[in-house]
């Protein structure tokens, strides 16, 4: 079945015992057992929910992967993965990485004995060089954050197979609808629900999906012995945003692409950057890997630190806040807001980058909004 049945069908059936077309939220933190040991479905509401498991299997079935398992966050999902790790082994991750998946590499599994290497993955040379001895986990965010670089997944599976290592690609700015990491060669999918997936800033959540028995089997292991679980309610409130994921991201990119066009020849603007555009430097690779350009656009403002600020607090249709992929509007500046934590680090994003989530309304008002907002 193509993309958006599955979206609205998968993990969905209509409920068996009284027809309910929406798949019950089931608040419970226990299940009555028959016997001692003789459970229906789930013993405790840690290791297993239904509405969680109608959720995996929706979010399993578009990322063309076996195994999905869900996670209260997407930072609580990098971390159940980060512990399939060992002390002594290294990671490999994107030179701009979301903030948080550095800062947990470099200030908690640091300290715990896993170094972290930053390269440009969008750069194969780099790649190939940096190699080092113990490099277990190539950690790739594409399209990146907040550069929007793209890292062509094939050719980074290759080689961090043929090193015995395992990739795992952040697919939370893509989505599965744009781009399918596992057919590529990737060997986990990482998602923050919380953006487009949710995709109306109501709930946050995270996700991991593989197609490895075992590595699924310890992953489901963490989710219940550590216990960073989302909720039955968010989890319902995710899948019904993933119902909608295709109409939504066509509409996201459509409009992305519009306020692309107009802030490239905008005096105040120095530099645009969206992969949907032929003089960024991996567009190739966008259009061979990815099934359209997204929704986000990071531009860099003429004037400085001062300009970018004006620009992003003038600004009434978008609002300035952190995080994406709600249906409405955001402007944020990075080296403020998101990526604080990479200040002064090799991540470190230059004051007057503004990062646009371009949402769903009409592009008329948010061309018009971004250019009050730029004189
Ligand atoms: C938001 C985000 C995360 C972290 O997810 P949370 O749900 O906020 O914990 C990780 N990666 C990317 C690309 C993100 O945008």
């Amino acid at each position: 079945m193509n993309f958006s049945t599955r979206a609205i069908h998968a993990g969905q059936e209509p409920d068996l015992e009284t027809g309910a077309v929406n798949v019950p939220v089931y608040l419970t933190s226990t299940y009555a057992q028959e016997s001692v040991g003789v459970v229906k479905f789930a013993d405790y509401g840690r290791g297993d929910n239904p509405t969680r498991a109608a959720l995996e299997t929706v979010l399993a079935s578009l990322e063309g992967g076996q195994f999905a398992i869900a996670f209260s966050s997407g930072l609580a999902a990098t971390d159940s993965m980060l512990r399939t790790l060992s002390p002594g082994d290294r990671v490999m991750l994107s030179a701009d990485a979301y903030g948080g998946t550095f800062r947990m590499l470099t200030k908690i599994f640091g300290p715990w004995g896993i170094a972290t290497d930053v390269v440009d993955l969008s750069d194969v040379d780099a790649v190939a060089s940096s190699w080092r001895e113990g490099t277990k986990l190539v950690w790739a965010e594409t399209p990146s954050n907040p550069w929007l670089r793209i890292a062509d997944i094939a050719t980074l599976a290759d080689i961090t197979h043929r090193h015995g290592a395992q990739l795992v690609v952040d697919n939370t700015f893509a989505t599965p609808y744009l781009q399918t990491p596992l057919a590529l060669g990737a060997d986990v999918v990482m998602h923050s629900t919380t953006k487009y997936l949710g995709g109306h800033s109501d709930a946050i959540g995270g996700m991991l999906v593989t197609n490895d028995a075992d590595l699924a089997a310890r992953l489901k292991f963490f989710q219940y012995a550590v216990g960073a679980i989302p909720g039955p309610l968010d989890c319902y409130l995710i899948m019904r945003g993933i119902r909608t994921l295709a109409v939504r991201m066509d509409r996201h990119q459509e409009n992305a692409a519009r306020v692309a066009a107009m802030l490239v020849s905008h005096p105040n603007i120095e530099r645009v950057w969206y992969p949907g555009l032929e003089n960024h430097p991996n567009h190739k690779v966008a259009l061979d890997q990815m099934r359209g350009f997204g929704g986000m656009v990071s531009v860099e403002v003429a004037g400085g630190a001062v300009r970018a600020t004006q620009f992003v607090e003038k600004t009434k249709v978008f609002t300035l806040a952190e995080s994406l992929g709600g249906v409405e509007s955001l402007i944020e500046i990075p080296a403020q807001m998101t990526h604080m934590s990479t200040s002064g680090s090799l991540l470190e994003i230059p004051e007057n980058l503004v990062r646009l989530s371009v949402g769903i309304e009409d592009a008329e008002d948010l061309l018009e909004d971004l250019h009050q907002a730029l004189t």
